[in-house]
């Protein structure tokens, strides 16, 4: 393509909402076969609500909604919004939690009203001797089923809480996957998440294939090894999680409603977060360099 038709690609994009880096990304784009998509916010809005509260025998939930609640207040993660949010609606004021640490991926601790608090995966709880009784296995399993996001919560060394945290499939998510699959492009669900909210998400958008309770640090090794396989990546995030793999892909796609550090990290940014947009980029790159080979 000569630099003018590049250009004119370059400001078609801008007017379908689609910010490209520079008129090479178009060659990439072009070659793409495999689309990888983040769950959380790319896929799924990411604006989670606190919909369901489960506590242990013997347990109180405004209890475990009060601990949690607390330490979520600290974080900045959607999940810890939706908590900390919900719990405060249900029990008023929060107390402020000391030594906090974020476990990147995995969940929160800090110490709550003198309680040594832990909420996240159930594996962290699991990891630090907190195994998780068979009721609240159930609980996490029946979200998990609908495509809820469950995280356990637990305090001085036991599992005590369940508590749900629910997101919601973009409306245009499911439109964009036909349109890959009509470009011919493989589309894989990438996340952090539980292997069964990942499924129900994925069967609610057509994927079939699925990679799951990937860590943050690991996302950039999962695009390796599709490449080393002989695939052409686009990487679609719009976490600071994505970041790594959307520079590693051969092709970085963020969401313009994600976060600076994703969008900078990408080739290409979908201004409004439209998952669709992606398949514009693809149909522009092909028609804008379709004569060349
Ligand atoms: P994604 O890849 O879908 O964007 P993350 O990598 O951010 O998700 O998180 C992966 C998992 O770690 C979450 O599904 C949750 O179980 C757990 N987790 C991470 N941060 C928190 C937190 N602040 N509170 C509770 N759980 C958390
Ligand atoms: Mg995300």
């Amino acid at each position: 393509a000569t630099p003018m038709a590049l250009m004119v690609g370059t400001g078609r994009g801008a007017q379908l909402g689609i910010l490209i880096k520079g008129p090479e990304v178009l060659e990439s784009t072009r070659r793409v076969d495999t689309v990888v998509l983040d769950k959380t916010g790319t896929v799924t809005t990411g604006k989670m609500a606190l919909t369901g509260v489960t506590a242990a025998g013997g347990e109180d939930a405004e209890q475990v909604l009060r601990l949690a609640g607390a330490l979520e207040n600290a974080s900045e993660h959607p999940i810890a919004r939706a908590v900390a949010t919900g719990a405060a609606v249900r029990v008023g004021d929060l107390p402020v939690p000391e030594h906090f640490v974020n476990i990147e991926g995995r969940g929160v601790q800090g110490v709550v009203d003198g309680h040594a608090v832990l909420v996240g995966r159930a594996a962290l709880l699991a990891e630090r001797s907190q195994e998780i009784p068979e009721e609240l296995v159930r609980a996490m399993e029946s979200a998990a089923s609908e495509g809820s996001t469950a995280v356990a919560v637990g305090w001085d060394g036991r599992a005590r809480g369940v508590l749900v945290v629910a997101d919601t499939v973009k409306p245009t998510s499911a439109e964009a996957v036909r349109q890959f699959r009509d470009l011919g492009l493989t589309p894989i669900l990438l996340t952090g998440d539980n292997e069964a909210v990942a499924r129900a998400v994925a069967a609610e958008v057509g994927i079939e294939e699925v990679i799951a309770e990937v860590l943050p640090k690991e996302k950039v090794d999962v695009v390796t090894r599709l490449q080393s396989e002989g695939r052409t990546v686009a990487m679609v995030g719009d976490g600071v999680n994505d970041a790594a793999a959307l520079a590693q892909a051969d092709l970085g796609l963020s969401m313009g409603t994600g976060t600076d550090v994703a969008i900078e990290a990408s080739d290409l940014t979908l201004v409004r977060g439209d998952l669709r947009a992606a398949a514009d980029a693809v149909r522009l790159s092909r028609r804008t360099l379709g004569t060349i080979k």
